[in-house]
């Protein structure tokens, strides 16, 4: 059989940590398997990185920066490959680009288009356990070398398991799946056995970082199993795979409870409440270059303008504030305010498709905890609410609580990152 294993960060730290790894990937070749591994830089690597660039340069150019991130991740192939040799086996390691990984052609956040895995296709037919160097890849175009963004280790993972035909693609991490809600948040947190994509999906989007976001997205798209698991022990962890909803067996309501503390919100006041000033200032924010979440615009009583209210990523709001500020005259609204003390939690499940009143006991259970609610919105499968910043632990809480998920025994209380 064919198996492909990812190991983030935490499980490569040290060298020690890749010997371990090393014996790991050993004893699934021995079973007679065909191994493909992708791994992460070791441990902060990455952050060390950006750290030394950002001390030798005020604003590297992003072609710069992809080639030296990338290095963080040919080490850690390079070294493991070492440690499988000692071991008695025969493992090649290949850079992103050798591997034929094709990307489009922007730094620091390209997407795959192609995999053209030739080589690993010959590696594997001599019987070498192939190592690939893990959230990097070439644009065709540029013939520059790229990143996919962090975290996006996962994302070539996938992506390579749909194109080499493996069954699944097992993600190694220092957590043994996925939790219901953050463990180091909420005690009684349970591992799910399994998810589905478009959950998961939802849980990857709002704030959950056990997956990179587009690793869900292509492994929906190739539908390639995904086993999220622990390298620090044996135990199985989650699956997340196609799950027919029309599947007889009990599925819970709600199943995980994700929390994002990293937007901010920005409340454009005074706004005058004429046809088109909403599609004026949002035009204005999209034309920075900048995604927005939620949005709330409040009714006007009388006054003749309204105030509209909306989130977006903390890394994007001096730039969307700047705009907006340069955009303040011609819409003609008042001020314009950034708040980044806020959070939002988010409840997931495809069971609230069918179930009514799921909105109210989120509603109830944050009301109960005497947290305000600043601002609300949905999809088919999620409720997510806009909190304080100091709340967002107590209402993530109290929606567990809520529906019935905290688990009987205290769960294991992880310190790991999910790396
Ligand atoms: N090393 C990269 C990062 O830290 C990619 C990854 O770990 O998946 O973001
Ligand atoms: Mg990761």
């Amino acid at each position: 059989m064919r198996v492909v294993q990812k190991f983030g960060g935490s499980s490569v730290a040290d060298a020690a940590s890749i010997k371990r790894v090393a014996q790991r990937i050993v004893d699934t070749k021995e079973q007679g398997n065909d191994v493909v591994v992708i791994v992460s830089a070791m441990g902060d690597t990455t952050d060390d990185l950006l750290d030394l660039a950002a001390e030798v340069s005020p604003k590297p150019r992003a072609r710069e920066l992809d080639m030296l991130l990338t290095a963080g991740e040919r080490m850690s192939a390079a070294l493991l490959a070492m440690a499988i040799n000692d071991l008695g086996h025969t493992a090649r390691s290949f850079t992103g680009s050798q591997a034929g990984v094709i990307t489009t052609e922007k730094h620091g956040d390209a997407r795959i288009i192609d995999i053209t895995p030739g080589r690993i296709e010959s590696a594997l037919d001599e019987g070498d356990v192939v190592i690939v160097a893990g959230f990097q890849g070439v644009s065709q175009t540029t013939k520059d070398v790229t990143t996919l963004g962090r975290g996006a280790s996962d994302t070539t993972a996938v992506a390579l398991a749909a194109a080499l035909g493996a069954g699944f693609c097992e993600i190694y991490s220092d957590v043994d799946g996925v939790f219901s809600a953050d463990p180091r948040i909420v005690p009684g947190a349970q591992r799910l056995p399994e998810i589905s994509y478009e959950e998961m999906l939802e849980m990857a989007a709002n704030g959950a970082k056990i997956l990179h976001l587009r690793c869900v997205e292509y492994a929906r798209r190739e539908n390639v199993p995904v086993h999220v698991r622990s390298s620090f022990s044996n135990k199985p962890g989650t699956w997340v795979k196609h799950i027919d909803e029309e599947d007889p067996v009990e599925n819970p309501i709600i199943t995980g409870i994700a929390h994002d503390r990293s937007e901010a919100k920005i409340t454009v006041i005074g706004v005058p409440d004429r046809v088109g000033a909403a599609a004026d200032v949002f035009t204005t924010v999209a034309n920075a270059g900048i995604n927005i979440d939620m949005i709330v615009q409040n009714v006007s009583v009388g006054g003749g303008t309204t105030a509209i209210s909306f989130t977006l990523p903390q890394a994007d709001g001096a730039k969307a504030m700047a705009a907006l500020r340069s955009a303040q005259e011609p819409i003609g609204f008042r001020d314009v305010v950034y708040n980044d003390e806020i959070g939002k939690v988010s409840v997931i499940g495809v069971g609230m498709r069918s179930h009514p009143g799921v909105s109210a006991t989120v509603f109830r259970a944050i009301a109960e905890a005497g947290i305000n609610i600043e601002m609300i919105s949905t999809s088919e499968i999620r409720i997510s609410v806009l909190v304080d910043h100091a709340d967002v632990d107590k209402a993530v809480r109290a929606v567990h609580t809520a529906f019935g998920l905290d688990a009987d025994g205290q769960a294991v209380v992880y310190a790991g990152t999910g790396r």
